[in-house]
């Protein structure tokens, strides 16, 4: 009998804080080592846009560099961890609906993944899938998705959404003393309330109905892994914010837990 394992949502911001150290990337740490240690790790990172909804089933998965302008030490990450074909069938199996493909050749573990478990499992000893996000489809497709996933936390498998609740990147600002825009603020606080309410659907069905929400998501793609996240948490499972604040005036670094003790 496994444990149940917990559900994270993991704000990954820049692909710096890959090899940075800092609060948010102890935070990440400290998320590692609080963990029981998955047999698997299942990522749904913003970074992975496809059509239909793919699962990683290689067992060696490349290091993919998915950014551009950054510096060499940042190309030079590799992230080792190997795949599972066999935890892959077994999701395709156990999702019955929407159909689960298996990419044996394309994809891997891109910056949304790695920069996050590199801080949370250092040794690369977890076998690492990633599922990818089907870009053409309503907020209500990711978050029942998540909710198939839910099965999958009692056969030992760490679920991981990785992306970014504010992401506007033509607000942003690399200044060291970049504040946060207000309405990034507003909207990174409207979730966090509707978090704590568990009002999962208006999170679904509201966030383009103010300013703040539709600056806050110019694009889906790194909103949608939260939705992956509520869909496979319960209603008994403790909720932490295990870290908050907006980095580079526009990007909400808010990781949420549930079904992890404080
Ligand atoms: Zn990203």
């Amino acid at each position: 009998m496994n444990e149940k394992m917990p559900v994270l949502f993991i704000g990954h911001g820049s692909p710096m804080n890959a090899i940075a150290d800092n609060q948010f990337t102890n935070t990440l740490s400290k998320l590692g080592q609080r963990i029981m240690k998955p047999k698997a790790i299942l990522c749904i990172s913003a970074h992975w846009m496809t059509e239909g909804s793919w699962v990683t089933g290689m067992e060696k998965p490349k290091t993919i560099h998915d950014f551009y302008g950054f510096p060499k030490e940042l190309f030079d990450v590799q992230y080792p961890a190997p795949g599972s074909q066999r935890f892959a069938n077994m999701i395709k199996d156990k999702v019955e609906d929407p159909q689960i493909h298996i990419d044996q050749d394309i994809w891997g573990i891109d910056h949304g993944s790695w920069s996050v478990l590199k801080h949370m499992y250092p040794e690369a000893d977890v076998p690492v899938m990633q599922l990818s996000i089907y870009m053409s489809q309503p907020p209500e497709y990711h978050f029942k998705l998540g909710c198939e996933l839910a099965k999958l936390r009692d056969q030992g498998i760490l679920i991981v959404g990785s992306g970014n609740i504010v992401h506007n990147l033509r607000t942003m600002s690399w200044a060291d003393d970049a504040k946060p825009l207000d309405w990034a603020i507003e909207f990174d606080e409207w979730a966090k309330d509707k978090i704590i309410k568990r009002d999962f659907l208006s999170l679904q069905k509201d966030i383009s109905k103010t300013e703040a929400g539709r600056l806050s998501i110019p694009t889906p793609d790194h909103y949608y892994p939260l939705l992956y996240a509520l869909g496979a948490s319960n209603s008994n499972d403790e909720m932490h914010f295990e870290y908050e604040g907006i980095d580079n005036a526009s990007i909400s670094m808010r990781c949420v837990s549930f079904g992890l003790r404080a």
